[in-house]
């Protein structure tokens, strides 16, 4: 069996420009992976079946699954006959805006490039993910980035300043595309994209606080107002900075000191039954 690892991303910012032709959002993102993952375990089958097997009764086992569909393209892109056992060993919330699906098909990309050797390239192996979803370029690279276009165009950045990060999810799963269809975007106020790339370059961690933004915030938070309590639940127990990650409902918390971090997951374990204490990761993913 090999295995992978499938990182989950959270957003430092997230920016809507436009609505395109295509109905595609044009996004400014820039996201970076934390060490809470998924593992992903693949093995070679003889009888030339994609089958996903998971503990986790809310994993779809068909073609639904996005590490299904990573496999399937692969196989068919490049002829290979043998088939694979997708094992999911599900960490990462779901339907969470951690990008957990995502990461499971890109790390199925990466780990069936070694296991069929066909020697892609990252940028290869991300391009075709882009094909899978949106956020399945940025998981096939992992590390810090700027996504833009629908945000399968990836532009790498350093590792944001070193500190904790408290993660709190509230128990309803949030719906991508009901979020992005609540967006109204006149008026809205858009996050400092450059200022938080400079803060980045900088390593300036006050300025990466002030600089956290996520147009989605207020949809779902009319949607879902357990997420709004949850935020300023993270706020009066410490947190220097508190933001919604992609269409939530997964709200994180930034803090610079590892007893503030761990008070605050213990304040927040009261009311939230999902929370974490995770590092952003600060390296790329290794090619598999
Ligand atoms: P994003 O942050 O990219 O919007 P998310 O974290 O909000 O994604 P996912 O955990 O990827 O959401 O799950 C969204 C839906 O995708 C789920 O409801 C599930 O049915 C489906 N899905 C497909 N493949 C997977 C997978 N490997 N793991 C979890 N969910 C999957």
């Amino acid at each position: 069996m090999l295995y992978v690892k499938a990182p989950a991303k959270i957003n430092l910012t997230l920016d809507v420009l436009y609505k395109r032709p295509d109905h595609y959002h044009e996004v400014e993102m820039i996201m970076t992976t934390v060490d809470l993952a998924d593992r992903i375990g693949l093995e070679p089958r003889k009888d030339g079946l994609i089958k996903i097997i998971s503990a986790d009764r809310f994993v779809p086992d068909d073609e639904r699954n996005f590490a299904y569909q990573a496999a399937k393209l692969l196989k068919d892109t490049y002829g290979i006959s043998e088939g694979v056992s997708i094992k999911i060993d599900k960490e990462i919330p779901i339907a969470a805006g951690l990008a957990g699906g995502s990461s499971d098909a890109a790390a199925t990309l990466r780990g069936l490039n070694e296991m069929w050797n066909l020697q892609l390239t990252m940028d290869e192996l991300a391009e075709h993910g882009s094909k899978i979803g949106s956020d399945v370029s940025f998981c096939v690279y992992g590390g810090t980035a700027l996504a833009t276009g629908r945000g399968e165009k990836i532009r790498e950045l350093p590792a944001p300043p070193a500190c904790w990060v408290v993660l709190a999810k509230p128990k309803i799963g949030v719906s991508t595309a009901d979020v992005y269809g609540g967006l109204k975007l006149d008026g809205i106020k858009h996050p400092d994209t450059k200022r938080m790339m400079e803060a980045i370059e900088k390593q300036n961690y006050e300025l990466v606080c002030q600089s956290l933004g996520n147009v989605l915030e207020t949809v779902t938070f009319n949607l879902h107002p357990e997420v709004v309590t949850i935020k300023e639940q993270m706020q009066r127990f410490g947190a220097d900075a508190v933001l919604m990650s992609g269409s939530g409902p997964t709200v994180f918390g930034l803090v610079d000191s590892e007893t503030r971090a761990t008070r605050i997951y213990n304040g927040l374990r009261g009311f939230c039954e999902e929370v974490y204490i995770v590092r952003m990761l600060g390296e790329r993913n290794p090619l598999a």
